[in-house]
């Protein structure tokens, strides 16, 4: 599932194809993702230019001339496809229209920018550009990570007298927005914090070190995915998936990174879901 940094790199990607463009033509292959899609969707897409690109969470936010902002999330499976440009070295030519190819924009310059969705976990809707942060898929999430209201303060406020683990606090999207599995993994570890440790229970100076650390792992996994944008895993023209080392994610078994440290990166379950960590240097 994409986290932050892979909703970012699809920005990113995005971004040159369709800000400042106009959608000429707007494809809407079937009547719902994970939800229904907007009324006349394709008549209030064509026409318009896109203003601006934004991502909010794990959402992009594509605002358009009419006043109205076209809301897309990938969900579990969802890929973005560009066709007809120039993405790094490689052009792509269209393809033509596949069984999960759903949502299908053109621009005026010759692009274009497909949305695939085998699960259909993704969604898209439409609403007004200024009413997108009450948008019910956006109202309860809390700060950006990477924002200036998410801070030591903020977190430690936060998490005081909470009695579930760090692990779990840490991917309430209410708490902190855009964190998933492999990203909260990797901070815990380099934090060197218990996944399992009572978020009210750990001392507020060692949460503030949280803050740097969350802000550290997502900038280099968005850094990494900006890398993979410009370098040929970018040649089918899909945007958003690329490899990234981690420290202690998928690593069960390995030697733990931490310099003197000589524990195993060890996998759990906790809330149904595996927690990857070194029982020997997270405390
Ligand atoms: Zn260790």
């Amino acid at each position: 599932m994409p986290e932050l940094p892979e909703v970012e790199t699809v920005r990113s990607g995005l971004d040159p194809v369709l800000t400042g463009h106009v959608i000429v033509r707007a494809d809407i292959r079937r009547p719902d993702l994970r939800w229904p899609l907007p009324m006349g969707m394709a008549e209030r897409l064509t026409g318009k230019t896109v203003v601006a690109l934004r991502r909010r969470s794990k959402y992009i936010l594509a605002d358009l001339s009419s006043g109205e902002t076209l809301i897309i999330h990938l969900g579990m499976s969802g890929r973005m496809l560009i066709s007809g440009t120039q993405i790094g070295q490689f052009h792509h030519d269209h393809p033509a229209p596949e069984k999960h190819d759903h949502v299908v924009l053109d621009t005026d310059h010759g692009a274009r920018v497909t949305f695939n969705d085998a699960r259909r976990f993704g969604a898209m809707d439409l609403c007004p550009t200024d009413a997108v942060e009450t948008h019910w898929l956006l109202d309860r999430i809390g700060p950006e990570p990477l924002g200036n209201a998410f801070n030591e303060d903020y977190l430690v406020a936060a998490l005081h007298g909470r009695n579930t683990p760090i692990k779990a606090a840490l991917l309430d999207q209410r708490i902190v927005a855009g964190l998933g599995n492999i990203y909260v993994c990797e901070t815990l570890h380099r934090a060197r914090i218990s996944p399992r440790r009572k978020a009210g229970r750990i001392a507020a100076d060692r949460v503030r070190t949280l803050v740097p650390v969350i802000r550290k792992v997502l900038s280099e996994a968005i850094e990494a995915g900006g890398s993979s944008l410009r370098d040929y895993r970018q040649a089918d023209g899909e945007l958003g998936y690329f490899q990234h080392t981690f420290r202690a994610y998928g690593r069960e078994g390995a030697p733990c990174p931490t310099a003197d440290c000589t524990g195993t990166i060890t996998r759990i379950v906790q809330s149904g879901r595996s927690t990857f960590f070194c029982p020997t240097c997270q405390r």
